[in-house]
Order: structure tokens, then C-alpha cells, then sequence
């Protein structure tokens, strides 16, 4: 059995894997399989429709917010926010390569102001003194930085519009949307496979600039639609979705939001607490700030020559996925909503295991 720590894309729950495959052979007991069909058949739109209701449910959207699925990842987000909010200057909290990489196509539209960075230490912490500068059009964070697994697990008061790249932490635990202006993320991490792009938006923000835009940049293009309760202006990426609506199914039998959080904090705090008690291996991001999604530990001091020898015999247990981002080294674990906490128990068991053999 193989345990899949891949930071993403990566493990989905089976019963949408199992669901997407049944689809491909047969969606919707029309004969034809979901990538053979076409968009606008009633099937898919009921689809749409409900994927949508299933977001507003679980994250207890407000109404005057839209939800759009998008193509083209978190990274065309990075200019589609500026391109649509940013009128003279915006400002963004440096958590993380995506963070920087967000701020640097910002500037093709307006001032940057970066409030605070913790790249002095390769993103181990998440600064928590800055000011936020009011004349900004937005403020924009990461919530969960993947690559060092460092989180900001609260909805922070803002005054100004607050803008979340929330790819990573996602329907991981419950939200309060109505401190955002916006939200948005690919879908492969925590909600569905690569190739959608969700995106969370304050209806009043829709066309607030009169910067002429591209119709495909355009937010309000896509959420033109919404009266219909669909947003459809091009061909969505059908398949994506469709497996993004299962996953959502999933977490909503589960028990929804607080329910996932219970467990990802069950799993977070299993890990944590072996990585902690474990006299090979020290976790590299700042305790106050450690995500529940992605677990970075290295070899402790004195030990460092084993992370080859480690990273072997957690493969040869089924362990997947978990060697650490270039830039961090050592391993790093996502546990993403759909990690089994077996998998877990078995990284945690893999780990007291080499220890007893290396002592
Ligand atoms: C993975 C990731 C991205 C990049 O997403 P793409 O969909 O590949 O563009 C951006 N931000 C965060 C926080 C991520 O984890």
C-alpha cells in the first residue's frame, strides 16, 4: 500500500476518484462519457449548478459574493487580481515564493508595497509586524505556504480589502468569507484535481476599475451568468469540475468544515508531536506558525547524514511524496483533507521505527 504525502497534485478522496472514473465511462446515464459531452447539455449544468450550491454551503458563502471556476491556475490569478482591484498601489505580506511571485505581476498594473518578508529566514515564520497601509487598494496574503508549511489559520480583521491566495488550505477548516474581498486558488491541493481555478469575489468589485480589460481577464465576464446560478462564458474545464464536485460531496458527508478541521488538527498534531518527540528530526517552521497541511522536518543536528538512509526506508514502508522543496531540504509531508490518517500513522510509525534502528 502506498501512502501519498505529494504536496500537489496529490491524494484525492477514492470515492471521487472511483465516481470520475465511473463518469468517463458513463456520465449521467446518458450513454456517453463526461469528456465526450457537451457543456451545455442539462447534466452538466445541474452539475455546475450544484458544485457551486456545494461551495456556498460548505463555506457558508454570503450571497453578495460570486464563485467562478476558472482555467489557468493560482498563477494567472497573480495578475488577474491586480489587473481587476489594483488601481494605484497594493500591498502584500512576503510568506513565500507564490507570495513574491503574486507581488511581482501586481506590478505590472501599480505600486507594491511589500508590508513585511520573512525570506531572512527562508520563510520559516509568518511577520506579524507590519501596517497595513490604508491607502492601499488591497492587502493580499498566502494563507498556507506550501513549500515551508507555515500558516495563517485565522481570518484577520483588515482595514482595507483583504485578498487571500488560498490554493493550499482550502476547505480545510471553516472561513469567515465576509472578511475577504476576494479568494482564490487552484483547485489541487485540497479540493479537486489540476486544471480549475477557483475564485471567491465581492460582487461589488466586479468591474470596479475603468481599466480597459481583456474579456477573458475581465472578472465580471465570467460572472455574467450568474442569474442562472451557472457561469459559463467559454468551455469550463469539465472534468476538473466534475471531480472537484465529488471531492466537495465527500467533505460535506464527512460533516463539512468543522468536521474537517477536527481532523486535520488530529493529523497535524499526530505528526507534529512525533517530529518534536523524535530525537532524529526537528521541524523547520516557526511552532506558533506550523500548518496543518504541510509538515516540513529535516534530520536534527547530528544526524544529517541520514536523510538519504531515511528517505529510503520510509520508501521502502510506501511512504510517497515526501521529500522536502529544494529550497528547505529535508521532507516535508501534506496532509492534505483527503491524506487518510493512516497514512499519517504510518509516517509517524515509519519515523519511531528508524529511530530505534539508529539509536
Ligand atoms: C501550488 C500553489 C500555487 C500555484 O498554483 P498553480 O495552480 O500551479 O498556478 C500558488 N499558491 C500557492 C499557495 C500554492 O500552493
Amino acid at each position: 500500500m502506498k501512502h501519498n504525502f505529494n504536496a500537489g497534485p496529490c491524494v484525492l478522496p477514492r470515492e471521487a476518484v472511483e465516481a470520475a472514473i465511473e463518469a468517463i465511462r458513463d456520465f449521467d446515464n446518458t450513454g456517453i462519457g463526461i469528456l465526450e459531452i457537451s457543456h451545455r447539455t442539462p447534466g452538466w449544468e445541474r452539475v455546475m449548478a450544484e458544485t457551486r450550491q456545494l461551495w456556498r454551503e460548505l463555506l457558508n458563502i454570503p450571497e453578495n459574493y460570486e464563485i467562478l471556476f476558472l482555467g489557468g491556475g493560482a498563477s494567472t490569478q497573480f495578475f488577474h487580481v491586480p489587473a481587476n482591484l489594483l488601481n494605484k498601489k497594493a500591498a502584500y505580506l512576503q510568506t513565500g515564493v507564490w507570495a513574491k511571485k503574486a507581488a511581482k505581476e501586481a506590478k505590472f498594473y501599480g505600486d507594491v508595497e511589500v508590508v513585511a518578508s520573512s525570506e531572512d529566514k527562508t520563510y520559516s515564520y509568518i511577520p506579524k509586524d507590519y501596517v497595513i497601509p490604508t491607502d492601499a487598494d488591497y492587502f493580499h496574503i498566502t494563507t498556507n505556504n506550501t513549500i515551508y508549511g507555515t500558516e495563517i489559520r485565522y481570518d484577520m480583521d483588515c482595514p482595507i480589502d483583504l485578498v487571500a491566495d488560498m490554493s493550499s488550505d482550502i476547505m480545510s477548516r471553516p472561513v469567515d468569507v465576509s472578511k475577504y474581498a476576494l479568494i482564490y486558488g487552484g483547485a489541487q491541493k485540497n479540493v479537486g484535481p489540476a486544471g480549475v481555478t477557483f475564485v471567491i469575489i465581492r460582487r461589488d468589485l466586479l468591474g470596479k476599475l475603468d481599466r480597459k480589460l481583456q474579456t477573458m481577464v475581465d472578472y465580471k465576464t465570467h460572472a455574467a451568468e450568474e442569474d442562472k446560478n451557472i457561469s459559463m462564458f467559454n468551455t469550463p474545464p469539465v472534468f476538473p469540475i466534475f471531480v472537484m464536485y465529488e471531492t466537495l460531496k465527500w467533505v460535506k458527508k464527512l460533516g463539512g468544515l468543522e468536521a474537517m478541521n477536527k481532523i486535520n488538527v488530529e493529523k497535524a498534531d499526530l505528526l507534529y508531536n512525533e517530529i518534536d518527540r523524535n530525537s532524529m528530526f526537528v521541524g523547520t517552521a516557526a511552532k506558533e506558525d506550523r500548518s496543518i497541511m504541510n509538515v516540513c522536518f529535516v534530520m536534527a543536528p547530528g544526524h544529517e547524514d541520514k536523510e538519504k538512509a531515511f528517505m529510503e526506508f520510509a520508501k521502502e514502508r510506501g511512504m510517497v511524496g515526501i521529500k522536502g522543496h529544494r529550497s528547505v531540504g529535508g521532507f516535508r509531508a501534506s496532509i492534505y483533507n483527503a491524506c487518510p490518517v493512516e497514512s499519517v500513522k504510518a509516517l509517524v510509525a515509519c519515523m519511531q521505527e528508524f529511530e530505534a534502528a539508529n539509536k
